[in-house]
C-alpha cells in the first residue's frame, strides 16, 4: 500500500459508484431517474429519514410501508387520530419523534397547504425537524446544495481526512468536509452515495477498502488504521434506574393498561401500571406499590436501555376473576395487545408475564 500523500477527494468517484451500487429502497427514486430530473416525495423522504435516526433500513421498511397504506399523504397523517399514528409507530424507539412526526405533519397541512417548504431554512421551522432532517430533505428530495451528516457520513469523512478530533467535538470541521465535498449538481446523490458507501463499504468494523471509490484518496487507508476513525470521546457509564410494573389479567382475558402522560419518557403511549421511575430517579420496586391489593407474584425483572439510562423494571403479575376499579386506566382484552401503542419496554414486561402475549417481543 502506498505511503504518498492521497489525491485530494473529489465526488466524481463516488457518484460513479453510486450510480452502479446504490441501494433500491421503497422511498428513494432511482440516479437515472434523478438525473432526468425525477425526484422523490418529500413527504416520503421526510418520513424516512425520521424513521431511519438510531433504526436499521431493514427494521424501517415495514413501518414505511405501513404508515403510506394508512397515510398516503401528509394531509392524511395531518388529520389521522394521534393514538393511532403512535400505535403504528409502537415499537421504533424514541416516541418523542412520533409526536413530533404528527405535528410537523399537521404544521405542513395548516400553514403550508400540505406541501414541504424546499429550503432548509423553511424545513427547519417545522416542529421536529433539526438540521439533518431539514438537510437531508432539503438535498435528497429537492436537489439542494446541503451538507448531509449522519452516523454513516461521519464515518467515512472521518476516515477520508483522517479527523482526529473526537466526536461530537469533531462535527463542525465533518460538517464543513462535507460542505466542501458536496456537488453543485447532485446533492442529493451525492448524500444518499455518503449513506451508501458508510452503510456497505465504509463499515464501522472492517471496512471493504478495496472496493471503495474513495481508496485513491483516503488518509486513514493510507495510515493503515480506518478503524480508528472516528474518534470517540470516552464514553460514561449510563447509570441504572428502578422501578416495577403491574400485569393484572382476569379470568376473562383483560389487561389492565392506562396512557402515560403526554410530556416526558415515552409520553402518550400505553403502558402496563409502572412506579414513577424517570431518566433521574428510581421508582418503588415493592409489590406494595401495585395499583390495588391482590396476591402479586414476581415475574421477574426486564431490563430496557434508553438513550440516557438502564431501566431495570420488577415485574408482578397476578390473575383475577373479574375487574377491579382503580384510579386511572382501562381493560382490555389480551388479544388486542398487539394493535395498543405499547413501547418494546412496556412489551418486554407483559411478555414477562404472558408468554404468549406477543408473537414478536424480545426478552
Ligand atoms: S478507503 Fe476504506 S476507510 Fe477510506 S473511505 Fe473507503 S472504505 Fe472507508
Amino acid at each position: 500500500m502506498s505511503t504518498r500523500t492521497p489525491d485530494a477527494p473529489t465526488a466524481s468517484p463516488l457518484l460513479q459508484w453510486y450510480d452502479r451500487h446504490h441501494r433500491d429502497l421503497p422511498w428513494r427514486v432511482s440516479p437515472p431517474m434523478a438525473r432526468r430530473g425525477v425526484r422523490p416525495d418529500p413527504y416520503h423522504v421526510w418520513l424516512s429519514e425520521v424513521m431511519l435516526q438510531q433504526t436499521t433500513v431493514q427494521a424501517v421498511k415495514p413501518y414505511f410501508a405501513n404508515f403510506l397504506a394508512k397515510w398516503p399523504s401528509v394531509i392524511d397523517l395531518a388529520r389521522a387520530p394521534g393514538e393511532e399514528v403512535m400505535a403504528a409507530w409502537a415499537g421504533l424507539g424514541y416516541y418523542a419523534r412520533a409526536r413530533n412526526l404528527k405535528k410537523c405533519a399537521e404544521a405542513v397541512a395548516s400553514q403550508h397547504g400540505g406541501i414541504f417548504p424546499d429550503t432548509e431554512e423553511g424545513l427547519k421551522a417545522l416542529p421536529g425537524i433539526g438540521d439533518y432532517t431539514a438537510a437531508a430533505v432539503a438535498a435528497i428530495a429537492f436537489n439542494r446544495q446541503a451538507a448531509v451528516m449522519d452516523g454513516n457520513v461521519e464515518r467515512v469523512i472521518s476516515r477520508l481526512y483522517a479527523i482526529a478530533t473526537p466526536l461530537p467535538a469533531a462535527k463542525p470541521l465533518m460538517r464543513q468536509k462535507v460542505a466542501l465535498l458536496t456537488p453543485d449538481d447532485r446533492p442529493g446523490d451525492f448524500a444518499q452515495a455518503m449513506m451508501d458507501l458508510g452503510a456497505t463499504i465504509c463499515t464501522p468494523k472492517r471496512p471493504a477498502c478495496s472496493l471503495c471509490p474513495f481508496n485513491g484518496s483516503c488518509e486513514a487507508l493510507r495510515l493503515h488504521d480506518a478503524e480508528r476513525f472516528p474518534v470517540k470521546a470516552a464514553k460514561k457509564e449510563k447509570p441504572v434506574r428502578r422501578g416495577a410494573a403491574f400485569v393484572a389479567v382476569t379470568s376473562d382475558g383483560d389487561i389492565l393498561l392506562r396512557r402515560r402522560a403526554e410530556s416526558g419518557l415515552l409520553g402518550g403511549m400505553t403502558e402496563i401500571p409502572t412506579t414513577a421511575w424517570t431518566a433521574r430517579q428510581d421508582g418503588e420496586t415493592s409489590a406494595e406499590a401495585a395499583p390495588f391489593k391482590a396476591g402479586w407474584e414476581s415475574a421477574g425483572t426486564v431490563t430496557h436501555v434508553f438513550t440516557h439510562f438502564e431501566l431495570r423494571l420488577s415485574i408482578f403479575r397476578v390473575a383475577i376473576g373479574e375487574r377491579v376499579q382503580t384510579d386511572d386506566g382501562w381493560w382490555e382484552p389480551v388479544t388486542n395487545l398487539e394493535a395498543q401503542a405499547l413501547p418494546t419496554i412496556m412489551k418486554k414486561a407483559i411478555a414477562a408475564a404472558i408468554p404468549l402475549a406477543f408473537k414478536t417481543a424480545k426478552g
